[in-house]
């Protein structure tokens, strides 16, 4: 599941920005302190010598700066080695902007704003902080997902390339948060079989493929077996096109949001048949709960949108049968009905 942040990773980060902004927040008075204790003298850092150098102030306001006295040893303590003390004399200036990118531009856009902005970035330890990444959730006016009729508008005339572009761009369910890559399906054309699994996991979220891994190579020597190949003439999709959290079963909500895709794929690729592998997308193209035990071993119907029915033949999902080898037998007597004439 592009290159979005993991939740961990979102919390990590927004963690480590708030601990650097209470830190700038808690040094700020430090450095804020601008009044000396000499006949109320001012004492200014490198940006507001700056500020006051650019409005003309400079040499009338400094002319009462007094000597800087020494810092408190935990402020100096905070002091980066390369920038400038708060209250450093006229040779530590030069060094300023390059400490402070972008703090000068910002004082000159809101000159009012720039003594009480520019204190706190000059106690900054380290370089200038990021700005936190910007997220889905943190984005201040997101827009809202599409229901699935709006979905099932968009995709009602897309080309498979449109609709692929539409499957990575997708918003329609929450599962969009948490992917590397959403999985719009690969293979042959003319499709002569479509093979449906339930929905990515790890690998192919990282991949943006279907079926990669031990269990991609399964299903390719199972349909090699019979003569089939993803490469030449097979389709392979997924009912779900981004990765559930923790590899759970998707929610009724994101069987919704994504099923107009996969009904628009199996309109634009018209295979001759489909095998649907794994309990969940055999329950979820055919519309029941009946278990794989009763599904399998008889020909069923999926009729698509312009009313053409294709045979259905229902199979175990290659990672079952890795998990149990002794069904790969029953999984056989399943390619062999699917190539049957049905
Ligand atoms: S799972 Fe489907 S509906 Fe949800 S965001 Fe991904 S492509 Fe869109």
């Amino acid at each position: 599941m592009m290159a979005a942040a993991t939740p961990p990773d979102q919390a990590a980060r927004t963690g480590a920005s708030r601990t650097s902004a209470s830190r700038t927040d808690a040094d700020a008075p430090t450095a804020g302190a601008s009044v000396s204790g000499n006949a109320g003298a001012p004492r200014v850092n490198p940006l507001q010598r700056l500020w006051l150098r650019e409005i003309g102030m400079e040499r009338l306001w400094l002319r009462q700066e007094p000597a800087a006295p020494s810092r408190p040893a935990a402020a100096q303590a905070q002091q980066p080695a390369s920038a400038p003390a708060a209250g450093a004399g006229p040779a530590a200036a030069p060094a300023a902007p390059a400490a402070l990118a972008g703090a000068p531009a910002a004082a000159k856009a809101s000159p009012a704003a720039a003594p009480a902005a520019a204190p706190a970035a000059a106690v900054r330890s380290g370089p200038p902080p990021r700005p936190p990444a910007r997220t889905r959730e943190a984005s201040p006016d997101p827009a809202p997902a599409p229901t699935p009729a709006e979905v099932a508008e968009r995709v009602r005339d897309a080309s498979l390339e449109e609709l692929s572009a539409q499957v990575q761009a997708c918003t329609a369910c929450g599962l969009c948060h948490g992917r590397r890559h959403a999985v719009f399906g690969h293979g042959g054309q003319p499709t002569r079989w479509m093979v449906i699994g339930e929905a990515p996991g790890e690998q192919e979220d990282r991949q943006g493929l279907p079926f990669v891994g031990r269990s991609g190579q399964l299903l390719d020597a199972m349909l090699a077996s019979v003569g089939m190949s993803r490469e030449r003439d097979v389709f392979i999709a997924n009912v779900i096109k981004c990765r559930p959290p923790g590899n759970r079963n998707p929610k009724p909500e994101e069987i919704a949001a994504c099923s107009p895709y996969l009904m628009r794929q199996i309109a634009l690729l018209k295979p001759e048949r489909i095998l649907v592998v794994g309990r969940f997308a055999a329950q979820t193209l055919l519309g029941t709960d009946a278990t794989i035990g009763n599904l399998r071993g008889r020909i069923h119907r999926f009729k698509d949108e312009s009313g053409r029915e294709i045979p259905v033949v229902v199979s175990y999902h290659p990672a079952y049968l890795l998990r149990s080898p002794s069904e790969k037998a029953r999984a056989w007597q399943d390619l062999r009905l699917a190539c049957s004439q049905l």
